[in-house]
């Protein structure tokens, strides 16, 4: 599963390198950077929680089954 962020809606709000610290990173101006592509087990939570919580919809699941 991979998890796609479309960064030109991104407003900074924070949450997802907040809650899905080992998939997001923040820039200098508080905007989302992306620290791999892959969902694994392991951050499967972590990504349906960003997704979940990212109130400008940036984020969404490819191979969500
Ligand atoms: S939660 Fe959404 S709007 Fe906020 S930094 Fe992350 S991707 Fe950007």
């Amino acid at each position: 599963m991979k998890i796609v962020l479309d960064i030109d809606r991104c407003t900074g709000h924070g949450r997802c390198y907040t809650l899905a610290p080992d998939l997001f990173d923040c820039d200098d101006r508080g905007y989302s950077v992306q620290l791999t592509t892959d969902v694994t087990e392991a951050t499967e939570a972590q990504a349906r929680l960003a997704v979940e919580s990212c109130p400008e919809n940036c984020l969404s699941l490819e191979g969500d089954n």
